[in-house]
C-alpha cells in the first residue's frame, strides 16, 4: 500500500471493512505519523445525510403503522431519495417521511461534515465496487480513487463428495495432516461456513479435538435470562425492570440488557417499545469463547497477512457466489435512477468479486458436497468459469481419526442390516475394527463430565419423580426433554382449581370467572357437550364446599398458596397448597391443609421413607417450616376429588348425600378431639372428614389420626428427604434406578422414557413393603 507513505494532508479514507485493519497495520508498521481517518461509505452516507436511532423507529412504526424491520427498511433507504426529483410513489412517500421526520426533531444531523469534507483530502479505495451514488457524492469533494492490487494465484481443483459428512471429515483428515507437519493452528482458517454445515464441524471439532473460532454466533434472545426479562417487562414498570437489571450486573448477560434499555430513554413505559427491545435482543450475541489453540473461521474476503491455508467448503451453487433477486424495496427500475446497481449488476460484481476473492487466497483448498441429510446440492458455476479441475473423493477411510472410521463402520453395518445395502468400505473397516461391539450397548448411567448446577428448585412432583427413578427425573429437570401435553381433562382439572381458587373472594361471581377461563381456548363439539355437564357439576361442588366451610372454626382460608423454602443460597423448595384453613388463637395458628385432586386420590404415606408419595406431608413441611403463619399447629391434612369419572349408586342414600361424601376429606388429623372439633363441628359423626367417627373409646378403629409427635417426625423426614435429594443431584446422581415395592414397578409408572433408558432387570431396585406408619415414632394411632 504505497499510497500511505506519500499522504501528507489531512485525509479521509473510504474503505470497506475488509481492508480496515490490513490499513491500520500498514499505517502501524510507517516511521512517520499519518493524518488520516478511516471510514466506510455506510459510515460516511450517515454523516453526510443522516443517522436516526431508536425513537426514530419507534416514531416511524407507530405513525406509519409499519413492523420495526419494515420502519428501518424505510429508514435505511430514505437517505438515496434526498436529492432525487423524480415522480415516482415509492419516492414521494419517502421524501415525504423524511421531510415529517426532519420537521419532528428526529433524525441525528451533523452539521459540520461537510465543511470537514471541504478541509480533507479524500482518497475513496478499490472504486469499482462503489455505486455511482456514493461516486457522485465523493466527486464533489474532489476524490482521489485507488485499486488495491491484490494478489493472484492459480486456482486448479475442487475436490467432489457425494455427502457433506465425507466432504467435511476430508476437511479435518487434511487440517489433521497439517498440524501434523507442524503448521500453527492460526495459519489455518475455514471459510464459506453455511448454516448446514454447522452442526458438522462441531462435531468434527470434538472427533478430532480440533476448536474453531468463531463458529456460530448464538443470540441472547434464546436464553432463560432474556425470557425472563421478557415477562418482566411485560407485567412491570420501567423502575422496576431497571431495579432488577442493575441488581444482576455481575452477569454479563445483564450489561447487554441494560445497554438496550437505557436506548429507551424516551418512553415511561418499556412495554410500548417492548417490539423494538425484542428486536435489539434478537441482534445482540452472547460472547463466544475464544480458544488458544483453535482454527478460525474467517469471511471469504478477509485479506490475509501470512501463508495461511484457507478450506473453502460449500463451494455449491445455493452458497456461492451470493446472489440477489429484485426484491427490494428500491427495486431495479429506480435503482439506476438513483445511482445504484440493479440486482443483476450486482450478481455480476459479486461473481467477479468471488474469484478475486479466491485468487487472493495461496493455499486455498475449495470443496463442494451433492447433499447434506436435508437436500440436494449442484456445484458452483464459478467451477465452469473458473475451468476447475473436480477430483472425485473415493477415499472413505480416514487416515486420522479411529474415533471416525469406527462411527462410519457402525453407519455402514446399520444400513446392511436395515436396507441391505453394502457400502464398498464395509469389509475393509469390518477388518481393521474388530472391537466396536456392535449391537451390544451398556446402559448403564456413568456420570457426568462438569455438572454444576448455579441453582436448584425442587417441587413435590420433580423431587416424586426423582426418588421414583433418577435417570427419570434427569431427563425430566435437567435435559428438560418432557413434552407438556395439553389434554382435555388436564384442562378440566386446571378450570376446576381455578374456579375453587376464587369462590371466597367478595365479589366472588361464577359466570364471569369461568367464562373468563374458557375465553381463550376452542372446544369441539364433544368437549362442549361435557362442558355443559361439568358446569353443572362444578357449582354443585362449590355449593357443598361452602357448606362443609360453614361446619368449621377454622374460618380465615388461603388459596393456591405459594411458599418457598431457602435451602442454602441458590436451592429452593417450593409448592403451592391449593386451600390453608386457619385460625389464630393464643399466639398460635390451627390449620388444616386441603388439595384438591382430580384423579384418585392416594393417600398411603407407607412409602415415604423412600422419599415417594409425600405430597401431604410436603405441605404439612412446608407450612411448618415457613414463616407464613405464627406457631403453626396442624389438626389436619387431606386430599379432596373434585372431579370424579365414574359414579356411585348407593339405594340407602339420596342424591345430595352421596355428592357430600364424595367430597368429603381424605386424609390425616391429629388425635385431639378439642382441635378435631374446631376444624370439624360435624366431628362426632362428620360430614367434613371421611371415616371420621368419635364411639365410646375415642376415635373410631377407622378415623385416621396422628398424634402431634408423629407429624413433627413427618416434617423431619420430609426434610431429610429433601436434602438428601439436593445433594444427590448436587453430585449428578442420576442412576437408572426405578424402584419396584411389593413385586410393583411403581418408579416407571408412566415414564415416557423407556425409549431413553434401555432399562434392564438389573437397573431394578427393590424396596421392603413398609405396612404401616411406626416408622413414625408414634406411630398410626388406630383407636
Ligand atoms: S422407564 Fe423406568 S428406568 Fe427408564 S427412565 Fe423411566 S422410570 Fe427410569
Amino acid at each position: 500500500m504505497e499510497f500511505l507513505k506519500n499522504i501528507k494532508n489531512k485525509t479521509l479514507l473510504i474503505t470497506d471493512n475488509s481492508l480496515k485493519n490490513k490499513i491500520l497495520d500498514e499505517i502501524n508498521s510507517l516511521d512517520n505519523l499519518v493524518n488520516i481517518k478511516i471510514i466506510t461509505k455506510e459510515e460516511f452516507i450517515k454523516r453526510y445525510y443522516f443517522d436516526y436511532n431508536e425513537e426514530t423507529i419507534y416514531y416511524v412504526k407507530n405513525k406509519y403503522n409499519l413492523s420495526v424491520k419494515n420502519a428501518i427498511m424505510y429508514l435505511n433507504n430514505m437517505k438515496y431519495i434526498i436529492d432525487l426529483d423524480i415522480e415516482n410513489k415509492k419516492v414521494i412517500f419517502l421524501k415525504n417521511m423524511y421531510l415529517d421526520l426532519l420537521n419532528n426533531d428526529l433524525l441525528i444531523l451533523d452539521n459540520l461534515f461537510k465543511e470537514y469534507l471541504k478541509s480533507v483530502d479524500i482518497i475513496v479505495l478499490n472504486k469499482d465496487s462503489i455505486e455511482p451514488f456514493y461516486l457522485n457524492l465523493f466527486n464533489l469533494y474532489n476524490a482521489t480513487y485507488i485499486d488495491i492490487e491484490k494478489e493472484e494465484y492459480n486456482l486448479e481443483f475442487v475436490y467432489h463428495f457425494k455427502t457433506i459428512e465425507e466432504e467435511c471429515a476430508f476437511i479435518f483428515n487434511e487440517i489433521s495432516s497439517l498440524l501434523k507437519q507442524g503448521v500453527s493452528y492460526k495459519d489455518i482458517k475455514l471459510t464459506n461456513v453455511t448454516s448446514e454445515y454447522i452442526p458438522f464441524l462441531k462435531r468434527f471439532s470434538k472427533l478430532y479435538n480440533i476448536k474453531i473460532n468463531n463458529l456460530e454466533k448464538t443470540s441472547i434472545y434464546a436464553t432463560v435470562e432474556t425470557n425472563k426479562l421478557i415477562k418482566i417487562i411485560e407485567e412491570n414498570e420501567k423502575e422496576d425492570v431497571i431495579f432488577y437489571i442493575t441488581s444482576n450486573l455481575d452477569k454479563e448477560i445483564f450489561l447487554s440488557f441494560l445497554n438496550i434499555i437505557n436506548k429507551y430513554y424516551f418512553v415511561d413505559d418499556l412495554k410500548l417499545v417492548l417490539d423494538l427491545i425484542k428486536e435489539d435482543l434478537k441482534k445482540t450475541n452472547l460472547n463466544n469463547i475464544n480458544y488458544q489453540d483453535s482454527i478460525e473461521v474467517i469471511p471469504l474476503n478477509s485479506y490475509l497477512v501470512r501463508d495461511e491455508y484457507v478450506f473453502l467448503m460449500g463451494f455449491n451453487l445455493e452458497n456461492i457466489p451470493k446472489t440477489y433477486k429484485d426484491i427490494d424495496y428500491l427495486d431495479d427500475k429506480i435503482c439506476p435512477l438513483i445511482g445504484l446497481f440493479t440486482s443483476i449488476e450486482k450478481n455480476k460484481l459479486e461473481a467477479k468479486k468471488t474469484i478475486t476473492d479466491l485468487k487472493n487466497i495461496k493455499n486455498l483448498i475449495i470443496t463442494y458436497k451433492d447433499t447434506d441429510p436435508y437436500k440436494s446440492y449442484y456445484p458452483a458455476n464459478l467451477i465452469e468459469d473458473l475451468k476447475l479441475k473436480i477430483i472425485d473423493n473415493k477415499e472413505t477411510i480416514n487416515k486420522t481419526s479411529n474415533l471416525y472410521n469406527k462411527i462410519k463402520l457402525v453407519d455402514n453395518l446399520d444400513n446392511m442390516l436395515k436396507y441391505g445395502t453394502k457400502k464398498n468400505d464395509t469389509s475393509i473397516l469390518f477388518n481393521t475394527y474388530q472391537d466396536i461391539n456392535y449391537l451390544s450397548y451398556n446402559n448403564k448411567f456413568k456420570g457426568l463430565d462438569d455438572f454444576k448446577l448455579d441453582r436448584l428448585t425442587l417441587s413435590y412432583t420433580s423431587l416424586d419423580n426423582y426418588y421414583h427413578c433418577a435417570f427419570r427425573y434427569y431427563i425430566d429437570s435437567i435435559l428438560k426433554l418432557n413434552i407438556y401435553e395439553d389434554t382435555f381433562k388436564i384442562y378440566i382439572g386446571n378450570l376446576f382449581h381455578f374456579v375453587l381458587s376464587k369462590i371466597f373472594d367478595d365479589n366472588f361471581n361464577f359466570e364471569f370467572e369461568y367464562n373468563n377461563y374458557l375465553k381463550e381456548r376452542e372446544f369441539t363439539k364433544k368437549e362442549e357437550f361435557y362442558l355443559t355437564l361439568l358446569k353443572e357439576e362444578l357449582k354443585n361442588i362449590i355449593e357443598i364446599v361452602k357448606y362443609q366451610h360453614s361446619l368449621s372454626g377454622l374460618t380465615k382460608v388461603k388459596l393456591e398458596t405459594e411458599i418457598k423454602l431457602k435451602y442454602q443460597d441458590n436451592y429452593i423448595f417450593k409448592g403451592i397448597i391449593d386451600k390453608i384453613m386457619y385460625k389464630e388463637k393464643e399466639g398460635n395458628t390451627y390449620l388444616s391443609l386441603i388439595d384438591y385432586k382430580t384423579g384418585t386420590p392416594k393417600l398411603d404415606m407407607t412409602n415415604l421413607i423412600y422419599g415417594l408419595d409425600m405430597q401431604l406431608p410436603v405441605y404439612v413441611h412446608l407450612v411448618k417450616k415457613s414463616n407464613l403463619f405464627l406457631n403453626p399447629k396442624i389438626i389436619g391434612f387431606y386430599l379432596q376429588q373434585i372431579v370424579h369419572e365414574k359414579g356411585s349408586f348407593d339405594p340407602k342414600k339420596d342424591m345430595e348425600s352421596i355428592k357430600k361424601d364424595k367430597l368429603k376429606l381424605n386424609g390425616y388429623s391429629i388425635n385431639d378431639d378439642y382441635l378435631v372439633n374446631m376444624f370439624d363441628e360435624s366431628y362426632l359423626n362428620s360430614e367434613l372428614i371421611k371415616g371420621m367417627k368419635i364411639t365410646s373409646k375415642g376415635f373410631s378403629h377407622y378415623t385416621k389420626v396422628l398424634d402431634s409427635d408423629s407429624i413433627d417426625n413427618l416434617v423431619n423426614m420430609v426434610d431429610l428427604k429433601i436434602k438428601e435429594a439436593f445433594k444427590e443431584i448436587e453430585n449428578a446422581n442420576f442412576t437408572i434406578n426405578p424402584k419396584v415395592i411389593d413385586g410393583k414397578n411403581i418408579g416407571c409408572n408412566f415414564c415416557k422414557y423407556k425409549d431413553l433408558c434401555f432399562k434392564t432387570g438389573s437397573d431394578l431396585v427393590y424396596l421392603e413393603k413398609k405396612r404401616d406408619l411406626s416408622y413414625l415414632s408414634g406411630g398410626e394411632q388406630d383407636a
